[in-house]
This record gives structure tokens, sequence and C-alpha cells, in this order.
């Protein structure tokens, strides 16, 4: 439901409150305290405007499927001559043997370094036990398309429940229930599925290529050159899994590396988990992670959020800082609306992730069409150098997350979980920059101590209703 253009007096009494704790009449802390009452998520996303159509303008007459050899996680590798693993398994036994966290993070000590790695591979385990977070494993393992613990008698009995409503309430239950943190439905824009699977992923040699065709057939399938899927498949369940803001915050480093790990590693439970319950209802259902299509255009037509200048999906509830998975499916669903809350607008102005970048891959400019080969043209949109990310990932011997930290809509209930604030993005433009200096000016963004990872109250999954026990807990100001 769109939000009105007015601002009540409490909202801008809330308003008044930010401003003057800039002037100093309030502590940082002071802020956070009264920001205590903003920590509800679901208010967060209530403020969003629903829209109908697509948030972004695409042209038809170019947008097209893209190939996953050519995604710059695949096409990097080619490009330097070794794989990703070779290329930062060197950089990694550097760190640690050296007692850093990543090239420019020092971890203390070699125990600390190791302790860090460790947690990382362990954190990982259900995520490597897929593989390449599922690129190129369409129809691999656990990615199955046929069931992979449901008995098959059950799966190939037709359907009892065909009312989209209950299925709908159904799946999104199953999915929250999976690890989910957010769910919604979209139609499914074939565009957005890739042309071909990268059968061996993340590799310098050529790549080997199945075609991924849709085709008037029950069951999905594969063959020596194809993976098939029905036509009838023609609904998208895209989920978002939080990741630890405190651990995300210590990028460049392991701890960074754990948090992506930890997210992939649910990821991969929350896909096998939905598609299993829809084949047990009778159903065809193809689990996604970052294979088979782009997650992020689906997550925008889901409803999910929108697309930031860090080419990250920006949720209202936890801004970019999630791991994106989808379920593509022919259960009767009824999507979801997008929604607009303010976020292009934003960035036009804001350009933190672009600063902070350290391979400046993140463009300072404006959207255009098109940008490198392993960009899909055709969307109005920030068109980054990911190449240069991956490049940067391999020197770390980490994960980087800089574009993430720094993001304002990252720190969720604080400063822009803010009525006033809120009311200014979308009312007052010429104020962002405003906005984006008081940001600073909190040092919400500010990079972690990674040892704060070992030192804070920590909840399941490194999500708990405090947002890591930032209220109580002083952090550290990081040297490196
Ligand atoms: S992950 Fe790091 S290197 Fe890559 S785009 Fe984001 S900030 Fe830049
Ligand atoms: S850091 Fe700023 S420019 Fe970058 S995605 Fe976030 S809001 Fe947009």
């Amino acid at each position: 439901m769109a939000e009105g253009n007015t601002i009540d007096r409490q909202t801008f009494l809330k308003g008044v409150i930010s401003l003057s704790a800039l002037a100093g009449a309030f502590s940082a802390r002071e802020l956070l305290a009264q920001e205590a009452e903003f920590m509800d998520t679901a208010a967060r996303r209530a403020k969003a405007d629903t829209i109908t159509g697509r948030p972004y303008r695409v042209d038809d007459s170019v947008l097209s499927r893209f190939d996953e050899s050519m995604v710059a996680i695949n096409l990097a590798p080619r490009e330097l001559g070794a794989s990703n693993m070779e290329l930062s398994m060197k950089h990694v036994l550097e760190n640690y043997m050296t007692g850093r966290t990543s090239n420019i993070v020092d971890a203390g000590s070699r125990a600390a370094a190791r302790s860090f790695m460790a947690a990382k591979f362990g954190l990982s385990t259900f995520s490597d036990l897929i593989g390449y977070y599922g690129t190129g494993r369409d129809n691999v393992g656990l990615l199955s398309y046929s069931p992979v613990s449901a008995p098959e008698m059950l799966c190939n009995m037709p359907p009892d429940l065909d009312d989209p409503a209950q299925l709908t309430t159904q799946a999104k239950t199953v999915a929250k229930l999976a690890g989910a943190d957010l769910v919604g439905i979209c139609k499914l824009d074939r565009r957005q599925v890739y042309s071909h699977s990268q059968r061996n992923p993340e590799s310098a040699e050529p790549p080997v290529k199945k075609e991924i065709v849709f085709e008037k057939t029950e069951k999905p399938y594969e063959t020596a050159t194809r993976l098939v899927i029905p036509d009838s498949v023609e609904n998208v369940i895209v989920m978002a899994v939080e990741q630890n803001r405190v651990m995300a915050q210590a990028s460049p480093s392991m701890v960074t590396t754990c948090a992506s790990s930890l997210g992939y590693s649910r990821m991969g439970i929350a896909v096998i988990m939905v598609a299993e319950y829809i084949r047990a209802m009778g159903y065809t259902a193809i689990p996604a992670m970052n294979g088979t299509g782009l997650s992020v255009p689906m997550a925008i037509d889901a409803g999910l959020g929108e697309c930031g200048r860090n080419g990250l999906l920006i949720t209202p509830e936890f801004g970019p800082n999630v791991r994106l998975c989808k379920v593509l499916t022919n259960m009767p669903l009824i999507p979801d609306e997008p929604i607009r809350f303010g976020v292009e607008q934003f960035c036009n102005e804001c350009k933190k992730c672009a600063r902070d970048c350290p391979s400046q891959a993140i463009t300072h400019g404006a959207q255009s069409w098109s940008g490198y080969a392993h960009n899909n043209p055709g969307v109005y949109k920030w068109y980054n150098d990911h190449i240069k990310c991956i490049k940067f990932w391999h020197k770390s011997g980490t994960a980087c997350m800089n574009c993430i930290a720094v993001c304002p809509f990252t720190k969720g209930e604080v400063i822009w979980g803010h009525d006033f604030i809120r009311w200014s993005i979308r009312n007052t433009p010429f104020l962002d920059k405003c906005m984006v200096a008081l940001d600073d000016a909190f040092g919400y963004g500010r990079r972690r101590e990674p040892s704060e990872m070992w030192e804070r109250p920590v909840g399941t999954y490194g999500i708990s209703a405090d947002r890591f026990g930032e209220m109580a807990y002083k952090p550290k100001r990081r040297h490196t």
C-alpha cells in the first residue's frame, strides 16, 4: 500500500531528535536507546510501497538469457589462468602462517588466525557438500531434480491440494521453518534463467556446458547435453537468509567468510527442504542456490527488496546483508508485489559502497543499460566490474563484504529504521547527502574487530533479537 507523503508530528519530532543528536545534544548511545522501538523488522517492511509491475526498467529488445559460464565467478579463472581455489589458497595459507585473517587484517596471532579459519570450514560444511555455492550444480547431488528423501511413490501421486491461497501459505511457512528469514513469490521470467549451466564451475579450463531448456514434459530431466525444465514451471519461491551483521562488518577477513559460509549452508538447507515439501505435495521443484538463474532480479520481482548501486538486493529488514536462493516450481502460488522504499534515489547520492570498495569494482557513475562481458545487459541499473572484485578476494584470501558492511541500509533498526529518515529519503532527496554524512558521523558502517565474533553474545545462526548485543556491547576500534 502506498505510504502517504505527509509527515505527522511524532515523526517530525523523531526527526528533530536525530538532527539534534548530530549536533551533539545526544550521544550515539542515547540515540541507540531511543531507537529500540524501531527494532521490529516487519514494521520496516510495512512502510515500503508496493507497486504494480517491475521496479526497474528493462529493454525487451536486449534482455535475454545469460550463459552461466560468463558470470564473473566462472569467467575470472579463465582470464587469470587458474581456478579460484588455486588463486586464493596460497593467500589463505600465507595469512594463517603470519597470524593474519586477510591480507590487510591482523588476527593477533597464528592461533587466532587458525580459529577463524577453522570456524569457516565448520560453517561452510553443508554448502561444501553441495559444492560451488550451487553454481553449475543443477540436478547434482542434493540439488537433484528428483526427491532426495521423500518417498517416490508419494511424490508421484497427483496433488490433493490445488488452492493457490492455501498452497502459498503453506509454502511460505515451510520456507520460514527451513530457515528463510524472508520469503517471496514471483512469476518466473525465463530470461532470468541461465541459458547454460557450467558443469565445471570456477575452473580455468574451457567451460563444460549443458543447455537449460523448457519443454512440454511432466518431470524435469537431464540428458548428455541438456537440463530440461517442464513448461509448467511458472513460479519461483525466493528466500533470503540474513547474515550476522557484526561478522559481515569485520570485512575483509576470514570472519566475513564465516558469515557468508554460514549463509550458503543455510541456503542449501532451505532450498532442499522446500523442494522436498513441494515434491511430496505432488508438484515439481527445481532447487537452486547461486545456480540455475539470477537471484537478484527474481528476489526483486518477488517483493523482497530493490537493487542497489552495489548490485545487491537491498531489503527493508537487513539491507544487502542477505544471501539469496530459490526454488522454481509448478505449484500454483500467488505472487507477491514488488516494493519500493527509496533505494535507487538514495544510491544516487550515497556511493559509500563505491568509496569503500577495496578493488574499486563498484561504479561511482550513473545507471546504464550495459556493462562488462560478465554482466547481462538490457536492464537499467548500476553495472560493476565483478572481475576486479574476485581478484581482490583471491589476493585477500577471504571473502570481502565492504559493500555490505558500509551500506546505510545494513544497519537495520538504528537510524535507518527511523520514520523521519525514511520520510526524508522519499520526500527530500536533496537531503540524502546529509543522511549519508549522518550515517558516517555515527559510525554505523564502521568495520569491526574480528575478535568480536567470539566476544559478543550470539543467537542461533548468528541472528539474535537484539542484533548481536548492539545495545550492550562497546565495539573496539580496528587498527588495520
Ligand atoms: S565484495 Fe568487496 S571488492 Fe567486491 S564489490 Fe564488494 S566491496 Fe568491492
Ligand atoms: S552503500 Fe549507499 S550507494 Fe551503496 S548500495 Fe548502499 S545505499 Fe546504495
